[in-house]
């Protein structure tokens, strides 16, 4: 249910309502100046023509979406999120770039210049890999972190890395500035929960064979525990094609964007597994309406130890950097 309030309505006779309906048995969240959203105890309600007399109320109107918080529903404007400087879901377009795994200083040092030199914002690198087999490279672990954050920092970077667990969690959090959640947990609902408790920016991306509403009913579950700040991700899903690794769904951002007001950013590394098709496919998510992307890089791709078939090289990437900042202003000059 979202609740329109009173214009002005003083910060007092806000706090007042807002106790009161929580004394009520709601869940309430602010998501703007003026309007409330109740995600819960909505069953409870026995007299809504009461609750609509509240002082600071001016409207109550029902939400018809199951994604209470993450609908453009319940938040008409776009959630920008601020984070070093940088705003994602802004004006401006967000790039993240760097290894698939984290294999040494000096390969991150090198990812790092040439990412900050071109223009991205973000270095990832994972440092827990989330491997099909047992039997490959499992990542740095903890010492992974410490080095990406040491890296990102000397550049003025923001670093981006993958957690599969909460103590996992635990130990990303005093390195990593945005924590990446990916496909194989997008329904690890534990991991969800405890995302919602923390501070940090959660970078979500979509599982194999998600829905739309699936993943936003996943940003759901950690924007109801309390952290409003998620970006979406999508990565490409599982089709009967099998010349590229995952069938990048370019649908999804006008649709995401139609449905919900968070970031959506596109990892074409992963949506095509194919290192000649990954600038093209960034292109085109730009031209799409990307708020993002994220690219897989390496100095040099082939001895990548991990995903080295869709890593780019930095030439590549340099001149990705310029093709797709082309892009975005052309995509800002429809839409302004
Ligand atoms: C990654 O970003 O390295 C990764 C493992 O991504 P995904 O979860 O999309 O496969
Ligand atoms: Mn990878």
């Amino acid at each position: 249910m979202l609740i329109e309030l009173i214009p002005n309505l003083s910060y007092q006779a806000a706090t007042e309502l807002i106790e009161r309906l929580e004394w009520m048995g709601f869940h309430v969240v602010r998501q703007g100046n003026d309007t409330l959203t109740l995600v819960s105890g909505v069953d409870k309600l026995v007299n809504m023509e009461g609750l609509a007399t509240l002082p600071g109320i001016a409207k109550i109107q029902p939400l018809k979406s199951r994604f209470k918080l993450a609908s453009r529903e319940s938040k008409s404007a776009d959630t920008q999120i601020n984070i070093k400087n940088v705003t994602i879901g802004g004006g401006e377009l967000f790039v993240i770039a760097g290894p698939c795994s984290i294999e040494s200083e000096a390969q991150l040092l090198a990812c790092a210049t040439v990412a900050k030199n071109a223009g991205a914002q973000a270095l990832r690198g994972g440092a827990y890999k989330p491997r099909t087999s047992p039997y490959e490279y499992q990542g740095m672990g903890v010492e992974g972190f410490k080095l990406l954050s040491k890296v990102a920092n000397l550049h003025g970077l923001i670093s981006v890395s993958e957690i599969m667990d909460t103590n996992q969690m635990e130990e990303a959090l005093p390195y990593i500035d945005i924590l990446q959640i990916g496909a194989r947990n997008i329904q690890n609902y534990s991991l969800l929960k405890a995302l919602g408790k923390i501070d940090k920016p959660i970078l979500l991306k979509r599982g194999f064979a998600t829905t739309y509403q699936e993943l936003l009913m996943a940003a759901e579950y950690i924007m109801v525990g309390g952290n409003p700040n998620v970006i979406l991700c999508e990565r490409g899903i599982r089709t009967f094609e099998t010349y590229t690794r995952n069938t990048l769904d370019l649908n999804a951002v006008p649709s995401l964007q139609e449905m919900t007001h968070l970031p959506v950013i596109v990892d074409p590394s992963h949506g095509t597994g194919v290192r000649s098709l990954v600038p093209i496919m960034a292109r085109a998510a730009v031209a799409a309406g990307a708020n993002g992307i994220l690219v897989e890089t390496h100095p040099h791709p082939d001895l990548s130890i991990s995903d080295a078939t869709q890593t780019i090289s930095f030439a590549s990437f340099t001149k990705m950097m310029h093709e797709i900042k082309a892009v975005h202003c052309l995509v800002k000059s429809f839409t302004n």
